[in-house]
C-alpha cells in the first residue's frame, strides 16, 4: 500500500466529531451578520433607509450622499462587528465567487491613520479582474470591467470582511458575470408577471421569483481526499472499482446522519444563521457519504447569493471537520450523483403564490393562466431550458440514465392533467352561461380539493409540478443556480407578455369579459403545449423514442446542448427581454464551451499521470512478484512446476493484457487531445474533446478497474471506495 494511502486511511480512522456549542435560538442568532432592514432601521436615516428600500423594490438609483450615508453606517456597524477588511462580492463566469480584500484601514498623505469607507467604494470597483473569463467581451472592447453594488440582497460579514454583493461588467456595460444577466431576467419577469396578475388584483405592484434550491453533496475524509489527485483536482474519481456494498441495501436515505457528519451539519448551519440563510433541512442522501441541504426559498436573487455563499461556507466549514466537500455531479461510479433541485414560484407584493391554487374560482383562474403559461414557455423554449444547466460535469448525469434525461418534459399529475383536458373542451368565444357555471364550479373551483390528493409524484420528471410551484430537476449540483433562474424567468417574461397582449386583443377586438378571454387564450395554449406534457418514466428508452416522434430536443453532451443559446430565436428572445444582448450572450456560449473543453482536458491529464505513475507500476510490481513466485516454483518443481503456478500464470497473462490495453487506450486518448488542441474554433474542439477524447476514459477506467481487481490491496496505490465512502 502507498504510504499515501497507509496514513490517509490511518488518520481518517482517528477522527472523530467535532463538538459545537451553540447559545440561544437560532431565530435570535438569525442574520446577525447581515446589513439587512433591522441593522438599517438601527443605522440608517430616514431618507436613507427610503432610498435603499427604493432601489430594492423599483431598482430606483441611489444617489450619492445617500451612498455616503449608507456606507458610514455599514462601516460602523461592521467595524464594531470586529470587521477589518470589506470586498465587492461578486460572480464572474468561472461559476464561483470572487473577491478581493481592502482593509478599512488607511493612511492619510500627513500620515494620519483611519478607517475609511465611503460611498464611492460601497458602489463600485474597479478589481484589476482582466483574468475572468470574458468570452471575448474583453478583447472586443475596453479591458477594464468593474464591480457594482447590488442593493437587493444584502451586506454580510464572513469572517472579519464585510462583503458586498455585485454585479461585475465591462467598461462598457456588458455583464461579465452570472448576477447581471439574472437581476434583467428578474425585471423582466416582474414587469410581465404583474400587468398579468393585475387581472386578478389591481394591487399587485410587483412579482418576485421565488426560488427553494436543494444542495446535495458528498463529504469525504480529507486526508482520504487527498490521497486521490483525481478527486482534489477534479472533484470526481476518475477510476475505481465500486465496493461490494454500495447503496443497493437503501439503508443510507434518510438514515442515522453519521456523528462527525452532524457535527458538521450543525456547524454549517450555526454559520448559515447567522448569515441570514435560512437553512432548514438537512439528511442523508441515496449514496453512501451522500447529503442534501435545503433552505426556506427566498426572492431568486437572494436565494442564488446564498446558495453561492452557502457553497463557500460549506468548504471552509468542512476544512474545519476535515472533510472535503464534493460538489461534482458524479463524483463516484456506480452510486448516484448529485443534484440541485430549483423550485420555483412566482410571488406577489400582495402575499399570493401565483402557483398555488387559491379558494376562490377567480384565484383558481389567476392560478390556472401562470400554471398554463409556464407550461407554454417551457414547450416554446425547451431546448434553451436544458442549455441553461449544460456542463462537462453534468453530461455525467442528464443523458446517461441517471437523475432526469437530457429531455425536457413536464409532469403535472393525473388531476392537473383532467383539469387541462376539459379547459380544451370548453367552446371557443363568448361562454354560455352554463358553460361559466360548469366550468368555474366543476373545473376551476375544484382544484384545491384534487392537489391535496395529489401526491403522486414522479422523480423522473425534469420539470415537475409539486403542488404550488414548479421543481426543476436537472440542475447540477455544481451549477450555479444564476444560469437556470435567468433562463426560466426570461422565458417565463416573454410568454406572459404574448399572453397579455392576446387576452387583450380578444378583449378589444371580439368584446370578450376578461375570463372569456382567458379561458380562449388558455385553451389554445394548452392545445399547442401538448407535446411537452408527460407522466410516464423519463428514464425509460420507450421516453427517448416517444420524445423524438413529439420532437423534443435530446441534447445529451454540453457541446450539443450549448449551439441553441446563439439561434436566432434566442438571440431575439434575450434582446426583446433586455436580458442580454447578442455580444454577451456569444460570449457566455464561448465561456461555456471553454470550461468544457478545459475540464476535458485536465481530466484528460490526470488519467496519464494516474495510468502511467501510478497503476501501472503498481500492476508491474506485483506481476513481478508473481513472475518470481512462478520462478521459484519452477526451481523446486522442474518442469512439473506448470501444475502448482496455473493460476499465477492466468494472472501474469491477464496483467499483461490489461497493462497493454491501458497504455494503448491512454495514448490513444492523449493522441485525440493533441489533435483537438490544435483546432482553434472552440465550437469544433469542444466536439472534438466530447467526442474523441472523452469515450477513451471510459475505456481507461474499464482496465484500470480490472486491475484494481487484481492486484494485491498492500501495493494498490489509489485509496479504495470502501475507503473513500462509508464515513462513520
Ligand atoms: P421536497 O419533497 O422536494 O423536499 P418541499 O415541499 O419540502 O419538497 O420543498 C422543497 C423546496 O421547495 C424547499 O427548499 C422549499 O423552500 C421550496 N419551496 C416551497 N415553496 C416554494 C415556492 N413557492 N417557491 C419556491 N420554492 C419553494
Ligand atoms: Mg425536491
Amino acid at each position: 500500500m502507498s504510504k499515501l494511502r497507509f496514513n490517509a486511511i490511518l488518520d481518517s480512522q482517528k477522527r472523530s466529531s467535532i463538538p459545537i456549542e451553540e447559545k440561544g435560538r437560532r431565530s435570535e442568532q438569525f442574520g446577525s451578520n447581515v446589513f439587512n432592514e433591522e441593522r438599517m432601521l438601527q443605522h440608517l436615516t430616514k431618507d436613507a433607509l427610503e432610498s435603499v428600500k427604493g432601489a430594492v423594490v423599483s431598482g430606483s438609483k441611489i444617489d450619492r450622499k445617500i451612498a455616503d450615508q449608507v456606507a458610514e453606517a455599514m462601516k460602523g456597524w461592521a467595524i464594531n462587528m470586529g470587521a477589518t477588511h470589506y470586498t465587492h462580492w461578486f460572480q464572474p463566469l468561472t461559476g464561483s465567487t470572487a473577491e478581493k480584500h481592502d482593509a478599512f484601514f488607511d493612511l492619510l498623505p500627513d500620515g494620519r491613520v483611519l478607517e475609511k469607507f465611503g460611498g464611492s467604494q460601497l458602489v463600485q470597483q474597479e478589481p484589476d479582474a482582466s483574468s475572468f473569463p470574458h468570452g471575448g467581451i474583453r478583447n472586443t472592447f475596453e479591458a477594464r470591467g468593474y464591480t457594482a453594488w447590488d442593493p437587493t440582497s444584502p451586506a454580510f460579514i464572513y469572517g472579519t470582511t464585510l462583503c458586498i454583493p455585485t454585479i461585475f461588467v465591462a467598461y462598457t456595460g456588458e455583464a461579465l458575470d452570472n448576477k447581471a444577466p439574472l437581476l434583467r431576467a428578474l425585471h423582466a419577469v416582474d414587469h410581465a408577471a404583474t400587468a398579468v396578475a393585475k387581472y386578478f388584483d389591481k394591487n399587485v405592484r410587483k412579482v418576485n421569483a421565488t426560488l427553494g434550491w436543494e444542495q446535495e453533496y458528498f463529504l469525504i475524509d480529507k486526508s482520504l481526499a487527498h490521497s486521490r489527485p483525481d478527486i482534489i483536482l477534479t472533484g470526481r474519481t476518475l477510476v475505481g472499482l465500486n465496493a461490494a456494498k454500495g447503496q443497493q441495501l437503501a439503508d443510507h436515505y434518510f438514515g442515522v446522519i453519521p456523528s462527525r457528519v452532524l457535527s458538521f451539519m450543525r456547524h454549517l448551519e450555526v454559520e448559515c444563521t447567522k448569515l441570514g440563510i435560512p437553512v432548514k433541512t438537512r439528511h442523508n442522501e441515496v449514496a453512501p457519504n451522500q447529503f442534501e441541504l435545503a433552505p426556506v426559498f427566498e426572492e431568486a436573487n437572494l436565494a442564488v447569493d446564498h446558495n453561492q455563499l452557502l457553497m463557500d461556507v460549506m468548504e471552509k466549514v468542512a476544512e474545519i471537520h476535515n472533510f472535503k466537500v464534493l460538489f461534482h455531479e458524479k463524483p463516484f461510479e456506480g452510486i448516484n450523483g448529485s443534484g440541485k433541485h430549483n423550485n420555483w414560484s412566482l410571488a406577489t407584493d400582495t402575499g399570493v403564490n401565483l402557483l398555488s391554487p387559491g379558494s376562490t374560482p377567480m384565484k383558481n383562474l389567476q392560478f390556472l393562466t401562470f400554471f398554463v403559461n409556464t407550461i407554454k414557455a417551457v414547450d416554446t423554449y425547451e431546448e434553451l431550458l436544458r442549455s441553461s444547466i449544460a456542463s462537462a460535469s453534468n453530461d455525467h448525469r442528464l443523458g446517461a440514465n441517471e437523475a432526469p434525461p437530457a429531455i425536457m418534459s413536464i409532469f403535472i399529475g393525473k388531476q392537473l392533467s383532467g383539469v387541462l383536458d376539459e379547459l380544451e373542451g370548453v367552446s371557443q368565444g363568448k361562454l354560455s352561461p352554463e358553460e361559466k357555471t360548469e366550468l368555474k364550479l366543476n373545473v376551476v373551483g375544484k382544484i384545491p380539493e384534487i392537489l391535496l390528493d395529489n401526491t403522486d409524484r414522479n422523480r423522473t420528471s425534469p420539470f415537475a409540478f409539486t403542488g404550488n410551484k414548479f421543481e426543476m430537476r436537472g440542475v447540477g449540483s455544481k451549477t450555479n443556480c444564476a444560469k437556470p433562474m435567468t433562463i426560466l424567468n426570461t422565458i417565463m417574461a416573454k410568454q406572459l407578455l404574448a399572453f397579455k397582449k392576446e387576452v387583450d386583443n380578444l378583449i378589444a377586438s371580439k368584446n370578450l369579459k376578461k375570463d372569456e378571454a382567458i379561458f380562449n387564450v388558455l385553451r389554445e395554449y394548452i392545445k399547442t403545449s401538448k407535446k411537452i406534457r408527460f407522466e410516464g418514466d423519463g428514464y425509460s428508452s420507450d421516453w427517448e423514442k416517444e420524445a423524438k416522434k413529439r420532437k423534443l430536443s435530446n441534447k445529451k453532451t454540453t457541446p450539443e446542448a450549448l449551439q441553441i443559446l446563439t439561434s436566432k430565436e434566442s438571440l431575439t428572445l434575450f434582446k426583446s427581454m433586455d436580458v442580454m444582448s447578442e455580444v454577451e450572450v456569444k460570449a457566455r456560449q464561448e465561456v461555456e464551451l471553454d470550461t468544457y473543453i478545459l475540464n476535458i482536458q485536465i481530466e484528460g491529464r490526470i488519467f496519464t499521470e494516474l495510468v502511467y505513475n501510478h497503476i501501472m507500476p503498481a500492476a508491474l510490481e506485483y506481476q513481478n512478484s508473481l513472475i518470481v513466485n512462478v520462478t521459484g516454483l519452477k526451481d523446486i518443481y522442474g518442469p512439473t512446476h506448470k501444475k502448482f503456478a496455473d493460476g499465477q500464470l492466468a494472472i501474469i497473462k491477464l496483467i499483461s493484457e490489461h497493462v497493454t490495453e491501458l497504455k494503448n487506450k491512454t495514448d490513444a486518448m492523449v493522441d485525440a487531445r493533441r489533435k483537438a488542441n490544435v483546432m482553434t474554433d472552440s465550437k469544433k474542439k469542444a466536439y472534438a474533446y466530447c467526442d474523441n477524447v472523452r469515450p477513451h476514459f471510459e475505456e481507461i477506467r474499464y482496465h484500470s478497474d480490472k486491475l484494481e481487481r487484481l492486484v494485491d490491496d498492500q501495493l494498490w496505490p489509489l485509496t479504495k471506495y470502501r475507503e473513500l465512502l462509508f464515513v462513520k
